[in-house]
């Protein structure tokens, strides 16, 4: 399983009591499996993918990213585990104003040490696999579109081939024509990347898309009403 979460539970503080975000939830996603989370504003979403991403520890529970305990690990072995193994995507393109697309990805190659020639060829091909071609690869985030800043996110995130990718409501600032492209890509990359793919998401339309879809409620995770 490339992505188990086991039991978790996540608390935040809150005023002198504790505000429970994550509620006993566990989670198993398999390689190229494509798995949406939908549920209202404040259920616990991006609560459950920043637990998912190692960049929340729980209070309590298992999070095993390809089979490795992250929650047994310390600070260190844990971001190594997330460089090497866990691709994010936010629903803000964190992207850096001063770089191009293809830099945008060489300077995360950089952190782990890859060598230059092979790694702007790799960046090249990764942007052209999400469709930036014909010289966009080349602009800077202000002379890109949203749609094609979210796709230099995703070829981003997979630098490193990553086992599991998480994706926070990618399309929400996308029109429902980009939104839909958008996501039928992360399910293409989710079958050739073998990727453990969770996608969360307020657009009931891109559920079809979806190999399963899982409803979060007051920070529980269940199987929706009406699937
Ligand atoms: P969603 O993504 O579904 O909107 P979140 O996971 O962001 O939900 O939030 C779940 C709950 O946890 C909400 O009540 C939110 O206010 C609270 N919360 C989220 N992040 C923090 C934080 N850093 N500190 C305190 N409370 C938080
Ligand atoms: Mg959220």
């Amino acid at each position: 399983m490339n992505l188990a979460l086991h039991d978790i539970v996540l608390t935040y503080p809150d005023g002198d009591r504790r505000l429970t975000a994550l509620d006993r939830v566990s989670l198993e996603v398999g390689a190229g499996e494509f798995v949406a989370v939908v549920g209202p504003s404040g259920s616990g979403k991006s609560s459950l993918l920043a637990v998912a991403a190692t960049l929340q520890t729980p209070d309590s529970g298992r999070v095993l990213i390809a089979g490795q305990d992250a929650t047994a690990m310390d600070g260190r072995q844990r971001t190594a585990l997330r460089r090497d193994r866990i691709g994010i995507v936010f629903q803000q393109s964190n992207l850096i104003a001063s770089l191009t697309a293809v830099e945008q990805l060489q300077a995360v190659a950089h952190l782990r040490g890859g060598r230059p020639r092979a790694v702007a060829a790799r960046a090249e091909e990764l942007l052209a696999s999400v469709g930036l071609t014909d010289g966009k690869q080349h602009r800077r985030p202000h002379q890109l579109s949203g749609g094609e800043r979210q796709r230099v996110n995703i070829a981003r995130a997979l630098f490193a081939e990553p086992s599991v990718l998480l994706v926070d409501e990618p399309t929400s600032a996308l029109d429902h024509e980009r939104g839909e492209q958008i996501v039928s890509l992360l399910s293409g990359i989710t079958r050739e990347h073998g990727t453990a793919t969770v996608m969360v998401t307020h657009d009931k339309a891109q559920l079809g898309a979806a190999d399963r879809v899982l409803e979060m409620v007051d920070g529980r995770l269940a199987q929706p009403a009406a699937a």
